[in-house]
């Protein structure tokens, strides 16, 4: 029979992994707190409305990435491809307007998307998503802006981008679509297929297109910021004074663009370089009127998502540190057969005061439990056998400098709890 696989685009985060993403995630906890953020869990399906109204028909995400199926009773559901619509459809449907304005969230979990699968690029991934709903003020796009870049900064991340552009409103975008098509009318057989589409159902997109000949197309294009309205104009110099004053380094990037009705004004990216093709960390921006989008009224927010996998890439390849691996303080060891029962009881002695330790399941010899214990990071070894049970007493050894001693249960954990308490696991 073949051996079933995972799916092309998942993987497993195997325990050698995981405990970076337990520390990525305990700094955003910790990030969230110092900025305000409160945490909801949400579901991973939703109706595949709010993603098809929510996101835009006219996007990749919706036209070609969504995991879509129909349940036992013919209700169409999707695989979240992301947590912004879903944090929307929250605040409306649990009233959130009801409590403090903005509703300061945050989120996390795995996302679902049907890419094609590279470096950085999975079809179930992790995000780390901040959104704050329920005010317009440029400085909550601000505070956001911020808020990510302490969280990379805090991560031990360098080297990071922030591009930054405003994509207008409904107000003063279609004066500016219009001038973009007049400028790719002429040029329109140049440009690639996917973009020759996109001139028509949507021109915005023209302008974040990967391919060469088309990204030197758009070099001459005409910039937004000429076309704004005053609202989006003033909101925008206001969003980059903030930046300014809180010595946050960014550049415009007139092609930074999203490109659907539902996103207005800011939007930005912090990039990587160390990610290569796919380089963006996290990316975010205003969406004013998604939540009209999905059936609520009016809401006015701002948020980002970032990508934990590429976090961690780019903390690795940065040498970052993640804290220290996880490792056991004490490896409880059964020198004859008979000793087991009492390993099993020291063991779970040394767990009731808050002392990590593991014993052997596999009746090992002594010497294969020494080598356990050496492998699971333990600072000491305890040694049962025949002669330990005899004489009451427990060998205890430290694993660093070899010195053994042979001591009662009470002195023994007054002697561990005193060697541990400078972190000698963290070796
Ligand atoms: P987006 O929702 O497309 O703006 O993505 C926000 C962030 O999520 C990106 O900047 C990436 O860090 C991450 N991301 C998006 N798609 C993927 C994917 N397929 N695999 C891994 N990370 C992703």
């Amino acid at each position: 029979m073949v051996t079933i696989k995972a799916p092309r685009g998942v993987r497993d985060i195997l325990p050698e992994e995981s405990w970076k993403w337990s520390y990525v995630l305990k700094k955003t906890s910790r990030m969230a707190d110092l900025f305000a953020y409160r945490e909801i869990h949400l579901p991973v399906f939703e109706n595949t409305e709010l993603f098809s109204r929510g996101i835009g028909e006219n996007t990749d995400v919706v036209d070609k990435e969504m995991y879509t199926f129909k349940d036992r009773a013919d209700r169409s559901l999707t695989l979240r491809p992301e947590a912004t619509a879903s944090i929307v459809r929250a605040y409306n449907e649990d009233r959130m307007d009801n409590g403090q304005q903005p509703a300061k969230l945050w989120t996390s979990g795995p996302m679902f998307r049907y890419e094609r699968p590279q470096k950085g690029r999975y079809r179930q991934f992790w995000q780390l998503d901040f959104e704050a709903l329920g005010s317009n003020s440029p400085y909550v796009d601000v505070e956001i802006i911020k808020l990510a870049i302490d969280l990379f900064t805090d991560l031990g991340l360098s080297n990071l981008d922030v591009i930054i552009n405003s994509v207008g409103c409904p107000q003063c975008r279609p004066d500016y679509t219009r001038k973009l098509k007049d400028y790719f009318r002429p040029r329109l057989d140049s440009l690639c297929k996917t973009c020759q589409d996109r001139f028509e159902r949507n021109p915005l997109r023209i302008l974040d297109c990967k391919n060469e000949n088309c990204k030197k197309i758009t070099e001459n294009a005409p910039d937004i910021y000429e076309s704004l309205c005053k609202d989006c104009r003033d909101h925008f110099d206001e969003v980059t004074q903030g930046l300014e004053r809180l010595h946050i380094s960014f550049h415009l990037d007139k092609r930074l663009v999203r490109g659907l009705d539902y996103y207005t004004k800011t939007a930005f990216e912090v990039l990587s370089g160390e990610l290569g093709s796919q380089n963006a960390v996290c990316g975010g921006g205003r969406y004013d009127n998604l939540s009209d989008a999905v059936g609520g009224a009016p809401l006015p927010a701002v948020g980002f998502a970032a990508g934990l996998e590429r976090i961690v890439l780019v903390m690795e390849q940065q040498n970052c540190s993640f804290g220290n691996e996880p490792g056991i303080e004490v490896y409880v060891i059964s020198a004859d057969n008979e000793a087991r029962q009492e390993v099993l009881s020291l063991v779970s002695d040394l767990r009731a005061r808050g002392i990590s330790c593991d014993m052997d399941f596999l009746e090992r010899s002594i010497k294969a439990q020494f080598k356990s214990a050496d492998n699971k990071g333990a600072g000491y070894a305890c040694i049962i056998g025949h002669d330990e049970i005899a004489s009451g007493n427990v060998t205890v050894k430290d694993l660093d400098t070899g010195k053994q001693d042979s001591l009662k249960k009470e002195e023994l954990f007054a002697f561990l709890t005193e060697g541990l308490k400078d972190g000698k696991r963290d070796r």
